[in-house]
């Protein structure tokens, strides 16, 4: 933005918002009109079922890993600093400036569950709604044409603002994708990770250049890249608790499993993110990340 325009966006709500939450740690920022979730989500998952009299959710991805850490021949320590809940801090800003300026309610969508496994709103389908990305092949993952993998918040508002529409081009696949598909049967993050090998992904491109159909193995990509967190500590300590002597049963606390999962519950970063291999071969955001 600059100029003229710059001067007229930032005289609206809508700009000052957007330039707000850029300024605050998001890359990208979108806003969805609460509606366009009727469609996709039942009743208890739209937006005005959390915040009454909702009338836009901002949306704002964030970078995780930087340049140097995708660089890094040790693929491990994407697993500890991968993410640092910056889009977090921007939406919790963002909503903090809209009732302290703009006098209107605001909520931090809940991106994470209040009861059982599944949270209340996709942060996936509000990146989507917002016109930030589209789903890709890699593990479903929102994509944006720009930066590729980002991470993602929301909040909802009762402040009308202006609404931004989905994306009209698929971000996935890429054409260099289509092209590798149509020669080899299959994209690099399918290759990387496909389901007939012990992976987690497979899927086919029409000859349109579209996906035509995916498939991603949730459950045996979380065995993969969720080692260490939650669940991992429940299992440790339920077996800690169970072992009868005492000489193991200490071994077992001093264990790196054991220590990596206090950790992830403590510090509750580990347990984000731990493979980042079909994203590692994606194109989408690559021109981003070549620095000197
Ligand atoms: S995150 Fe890792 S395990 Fe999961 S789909 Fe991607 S490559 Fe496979
Ligand atoms: S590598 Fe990236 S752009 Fe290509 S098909 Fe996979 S997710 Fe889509």
């Amino acid at each position: 933005m600059n100029g003229a325009a710059h001067d007229q966006t930032m005289a609206t709500p809508t700009g000052q918002i957007k330039q707000f939450a850029l300024e605050s740690g998001a890359s990208v920022v979108g806003i969805a009109d609460p509606c366009a979730w009727d469609e996709h989500v039942p009743e208890g998952h739209r937006p005005y079922d959390i915040l009454p009299d909702a009338r836009s959710v901002v949306v704002v991805g964030s970078r995780g890993p930087t340049a140097g850490a995708w660089r890094s021949p040790q693929h491990r320590l994407m697993e500890v600093n991968g993410y640092d809940f910056r889009n977090d801090a921007a939406i919790h800003k963002v909503a903090n400036l809209i009732e302290s300026r703009f006098d209107h309610q605001a909520i931090q969508a809940p991106g994470l569950p209040t009861g059982g496994h599944l949270p209340p709103m996709s942060m996936m389908l509000a990146a989507v709604l917002a016109g930030l990305g589209t789903r890709s092949l890699a593990a479903n993952i929102i994509l944006n044409p720009k930066y590729g993998l980002l991470y993602y918040s929301a909040c909802i508002t009762t402040l009308e603002l202006q609404h931004d529409h989905m994306l009209e081009q698929d971000v996935c696949p890429h054409p260099m994708c289509v092209k590798t598909y149509q020669r080899f049967g299959k994209t690099p993050c399918l290759a990387a990770c496909p389901a007939d090998e012990g992976g987690c992904l497979d899927g086919s491109i029409d000859e349109q250049g579209r996906i035509d159909y995916s498939l991603f193995d949730r459950e045996r990509c979380v065995t993969r890249s969720m080692n260490f967190g939650i669940n991992s500590f429940q299992v440790a300590m339920a077996e800690i608790v169970a072992e009868s002597d005492p000489e193991t049963q200490q071994n077992m606390v001093n264990s790196d499993f054991f220590s990596r999962s206090c950790s992830a519950i403590t510090h509750y970063k580990e347990s984000v993110a731990q493979c980042f291999e079909c994203m590692r071969v994606c194109p989408i955001g690559r021109a981003e990340r070549k620095l000197k």
